[in-house]
């Protein structure tokens, strides 16, 4: 008899409250939200609003700009007014940091304008000053009926409470190691301003919390936390994540696991781009990070083989690759066309070896003739041989039946 199998999936999420963003809701058992940031200067109100365009296009359902000078928060509204006029609908969070107590006062209209505000708890002032600073900012939050993202940051941690901290564990009997008092004081720095927004009248359906770290076992350590000891939304992230490989590895290395625990309402790939990468790499890894855990669906993925010895050509690398490419230009048309077409599963093999079985297992798979087979390419439909490719056309001819599929299986 087989063993008690282990159901697939990840754990039941957990039970956040919804907070509505713009058109969007984050937490309350909502889809985990993809969301960016733009790294244009904001006062460039093209270039902000087309890099804002790109990033939803891209896939990311809120998009955040910094908001740094008074010339940056005048900017936002016709920012605003720009994507409109694109007819692009995606909720604008504002970055502040030091001054967005100032700036959300001095000029009304960016109040008005942003979905949300982002509100570091490190840098909303120092000394006596913080308190009444922080209070304004919560206050512009509920006089506009805006939801606020607290998110404390160990690059910028409340030096004040870090401080108090060490002291503390230094005249405990059991002193803990450092690192876990610095984490404590980056998960107190978020819960405790948090508590203060809502004493101060912000409901707790209006805030979003983050405490975002830069090393993998860090970030899930204190996630962990901050999900035990609220119900606040979560928002997730590696800060600093890193450069190209490193950084989507980091980054999927730790929210994976996190994800899996049902921990995290939205989350942000924060990836430096490569020199020539376009900013919306970052929205494609979000996506694909919660599509490859099965939690959402946004493209259809293309199964693919590494090849081997035996196969003598790239040719089924390049067609992997343009299929890939395709089904991801096709989406935002499909998206309104043939509305399911996101959850289309695709194979694309090299040899006879697994070709065949993994193309089966795909909605539509092609298995290309390796060294030494037959020079045909069978081609699979929901298990079955439907029909062979030859030639020169095998890419166009499998791009076109897959187009054919689409159009057969998620017509209105
Ligand atoms: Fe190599 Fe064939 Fe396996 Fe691809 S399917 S890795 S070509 S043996």
């Amino acid at each position: 008899p087989l063993p008690d199998l282990p159901e697939l999936g990840a754990l039941p999420r957990k039970s956040t409250f919804a907070v509505q963003v713009g058109n969007v809701l984050v937490g309350g058992g909502r889809p985990v939200v993809v969301q960016s940031m733009t790294n244009t200067d904001t006062t460039d109100v093209k270039g902000t609003a087309d890099q804002i365009a790109q990033l939803w296009r891209a896939g990311s359902e809120m998009v955040r700009i910094t908001v740094n000078t008074v010339e940056a928060a005048q900017a936002v509204p016709q920012i605003a007014e720009r994507l409109a006029m694109m007819n692009v609908d995606v909720p604008i969070i504002g970055d502040f940091h030091y001054n967005g107590h100032q700036l959300l006062t001095a000029v009304p209209e960016c109040a008005q304008a942003l979905a949300k505000y982002r509100i570091n708890p490190g840098n909303v002032g120092f000394g006596k000053k913080k308190d009444t600073q922080f209070a304004t900012l919560i206050e512009k939050a509920i006089e506009y009926g805006k939801p606020v993202r607290i998110g404390a940051n160990w690059g910028s941690l409340d030096q004040a409470l870090a401080q108090v901290l060490m002291d503390e564990n230094a005249a405990s009997a059991n002193p803990k190691d450092a690192g876990a008092v610095l984490r404590e004081a980056l998960i107190r720095s978020a819960l405790d301003s948090a508590y203060k927004a809502v004493e101060i009248g912000l409901p707790k359906d209006r805030i979003i919390l983050s405490a975002k770290v830069s090393g993998v076992q860090e970030l899930i350590a204190v996630y962990r936390e901050l999900a035990t000891r609220s119900d606040f939304a979560l928002h997730l992230g590696l800060t600093e994540a890193g450069i190209g490989s490193k950084g989507i590895v980091a980054s999927s290395a730790a929210l994976a696991v996190l994800l899996q625990e049902g921990i995290g309402d939205t989350i942000r790939i924060s990836l430096t781009p490569e020199p020539g990468q376009s900013r919306t790499a970052e929205v494609i890894v979000a996506q694909e990070l919660l599509q490859t855990m099965g939690l959402r669906a946004f493209t259809p993925m293309v199964t693919a083989c590494p090849g081997c010895g035996r196969t003598t050509s790239t040719f089924f690398q390049e067609l992997a690759q343009k299929v890939q490419q395709h089904v991801r230009d096709k989406m935002p048309e499909w998206r309104i066309t043939h509305p399911g077409a996101e959850n289309l599963t695709l194979a694309v093999m090299g040899c006879v070896v697994n070709g065949p079985g993994e193309s089966r297992h795909a909605d539509i798979g092609i298995s290309l003739p390796g060294t030494g087979e037959a020079p045909t390419a069978p081609v699979f439909e929901n298990g079955e041989k439907t029909v062979t490719l030859r030639g020169e056309a095998i890419a166009d001819e499998f791009v076109e039946l897959i187009d054919r599929y689409v159009e057969r299986r998620w017509s209105p």
